[in-house]
């Protein structure tokens, strides 16, 4: 199995070491000629979501990605990544790949209380460390979309079909069972 990990921005260094120690193959998509590589699961980093879209766009990367996952790849998207999935940014016009029917809040939890550490449960998995930084919540999910994760009574993981997304970054702690559940449940399906 090859999973390919979005390396413009952020922190895909940590995705990558989980990935591995999965015993995934992965490779670094950083240019379009990247793309020709088979790949069976794809993960968009956090970082910040307006840069990776800007750099998506600049590096010719938008497009062909839209295809891949509009046609069913497999992909995990983490803080940032989950913005660039949704269907709709709150407050904004600005969309990017439209690939799961929710709505997120980028910033959502203010200056002070945006980057913190809780544990919680995930469906499927159990408790999971969990680590914020500004980062974004899921406002409202669409009736197709699967719930997997509520911290203080925000969405904070889900999943649609194809398309897994958390709000936290479990890249960041040496917990993989998250990383496990999207090579277990969403790429094999
Ligand atoms: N605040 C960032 C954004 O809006 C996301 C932060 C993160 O990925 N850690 O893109």
């Amino acid at each position: 199995m090859r999973v390919g990990v979005l390396a413009l921005q952020g922190g895909f260094i940590e995705h990558i070491r989980h990935l591995q120690s999965l015993g995934a193959d992965t490779f670094e998509i950083r240019k379009c000629w990247d793309l020709a590589q088979p790949m069976d699961g794809l993960i968009i980093p956090g970082g910040e979501s307006t840069t990776i879209g800007k750099l998506l766009n600049d590096l010719d990367l938008f497009d062909d990605l839209k295809k891949k996952i509009d046609s069913g790849l497999p992909v995990f998207g983490t803080c940032a990544g989950m913005i660039l999935l949704a269907r709709e940014i709150a407050g904004t016009e600005t969309v990017y790949f439209d690939s799961i029917d929710i709505i997120v809040k980028r910033n959502a939890y203010g200056r002070q209380l945006g980057s913190f550490f809780t544990e919680a449960e995930m469906t499927g998995i159990g408790t999971v460390p969990m680590t914020f930084i500004r980062a974004p919540y899921i406002e409202s999910a669409g009736a197709g979309v699967e719930i997997l994760s509520v911290v203080n009574g925000r969405i904070v993981a889900a999943r649609e079909k194809n398309v897994l997304v958390t709000a936290f970054h479990p890249e960041l702690t040496s917990d993989n069972r998250v990383h496990r559940y999207f090579i277990e449940n969403v790429i094999r399906i």
